[in-house]
């Protein structure tokens, strides 16, 4: 008895020294991560649930190989998040509520905009990166004041109030000065109102103000409002020549961030996957998910070159219930999407603004239509309505495809994290969406 009591104290002995001192190495080298990192570029997919980043990966697969390529998130993952608010009515969330999750470390309700249960302030990792002398920036497809960015920027109780929004960003100021440097998205309704003029004023304290791809690329200013549609911006497959890229916006945006020699936090957003996902549009979705894969891969790649900057990218939630596959067939038919070459409802405006039915299908999409497919489009054009005209395309476009969908609001399952870079360890695993911010907070302590 009494030699088995002493070899369980030397085992607990020697567990407890290697604990601690595995411990303390492990502190020490997140201490000198946190040196090491001198930017951090968060991108978010808007609704970027899981089966979108799968089913992103079966679209964009060369069908000559047996396997489905990987796609440039596919390195990078490093676990999933789980994404609930804390809000006595709902246990999905909204963009308001976990944006600012992730922005400030924790939980509110839905339509929360950098602002807690209790209604007060909570400061967002963008503001703790301003007040150490850090570049800052928002890059959205949405318009920049929406509830994504909003939540690093502003502090609203409601996500609607985007005027106050966008007053927010110019006068809430860190240290006695504006918080954000870069501004790049639409939304040029919230800045020149009636009642005030935002862009004047933030020209007047500095900034550039740019409103096309062309003007973007030419000026070179550190600080600059880019707005370049009313609202959001247009799809990425319905967008004209002049209107940015989401990789367009985040190249500008680290171009003009990375001359602070501080170092810089530069968010952005994948807007409208959840948009997309919201209409069970999956063009739209497919579309939108290569404008975030494009400006992610913008961001790995300074990553690389740099060695200081770390990458996280995540979604919010999921939207729509999306699936591979639907209707009990073992089929998902991606090619089509492929053969489509305008959203629905680029397709339906064209329809009520006097194009001929079959012509508009036929033009944009690149395959031989069935009578029904058309009739029952005709059937809907009937009413001059672009609703109704738009979901009768998506729902030719879902039966082909056998794209399924479960609701047109968010759901609540887990999303997944990718992470480049020094310190991009940290996200690994299961976590939660305030970790993110509880981490940021950390490094940049
Ligand atoms: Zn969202």
């Amino acid at each position: 008895m009494k030699v088995l009591a002493k070899w369980i104290f030397t085992i607990a002995m020697v567990l407890s020294s290697t604990l601690t001192s595995s411990m303390g190495t492990c502190e020490a080298t997140v201490n000198e991560e946190n040196r090491d990192i001198k930017n951090i570029i968060f991108l978010i997919g808007d609704g970027m649930g899981v089966s979108f980043t799968s089913g992103y990966r079966y679209f964009k697969d060369d069908p000559a190989t047996l396997e489905l390529e990987s796609t440039e998130f596919g390195p990078y993952l490093v676990g999933q998040q789980t994404t609930y608010p804390n809000d006595p009515r709902h246990n999905v969330t909204d963009s308001a509520a976990s944006a600012t999750a992730m922005a400030t470390g924790v939980k509110t309700y839905n339509g929360a905009i950098g602002i807690g249960n209790d209604h007060s302030k909570l400061k967002s990792v963008l503001e703790r990166a301003k007040e150490k002398g850090k570049g800052t920036g928002l890059v959205a497809t949405a318009q920049i004041t929406h509830g994504t960015p909003a939540a690093f920027g502003a502090h609203v109780s409601q996500r609607k109030s985007m005027s106050a929004i966008a007053d927010d960003y110019f006068q809430d100021l860190v240290n006695g000065r504006h918080k954000i440097d870069v501004l790049l998205g639409g939304g040029s309704d919230w800045f020149i109102r009636k009642d005030r003029n935002l862009v004047k004023e933030f020209q007047k304290d500095g900034y550039s103000y740019v409103t096309s791809l062309n003007e973007l690329k030419n000026d070179e200013s550190a600080q600059v409002v880019g707005l370049f549609a009313k609202r959001g911006l247009p799809k990425m497959i319905d967008r004209p020549s002049n209107v940015p890229s989401l990789a367009d916006m985040t190249t500008s945006a680290i171009e003009r961030l990375n001359k602070y020699n501080t170092g810089f936090f530069l968010m952005v957003e994948g807007s409208q996957i959840d948009w997309a996902a919201h209409d069970n549009d999956i063009v739209g979705v497919m579309s939108e998910m290569e404008d975030f894969e494009k400006a992610y891969k913008v961001a790995v790649d300074f990553a690389k070159k740099d060695g200081h900057t770390l990458v996280i990218a995540t979604a919010d939630h999921s939207t729509g219930g999306f699936t591979i596959g639907a209707q009990g067939q073992y089929n998902w038919f991606s090619s089509v999407i492929k053969a489509v070459k305008r959203t629905p409802n680029y397709m339906a405006a064209k329809i009520v603004n006097g194009a001929g039915v079959k012509e508009t299908l036929t033009k944009y999409i690149d395959l031989p239509l069935t009578k029904d497919e058309i009739n029952l489009v005709e059937r809907a054009a009937r009413t001059q309505n672009v609703k109704n005209i738009d979901n009768t395309i998506e729902e030719v476009i879902n039966l082909r495809t056998l794209t399924g969908w479960t609701t047109r609001g968010h759901t609540g399952e887990d999303v997944n994290v990718y992470a480049f870079g020094p310190g991009s360890e940290r996200f690994k695993g299961q976590i939660d969406n305030t970790d993110h911010a509880k981490i940021i907070f950390d490094i940049l302590k």
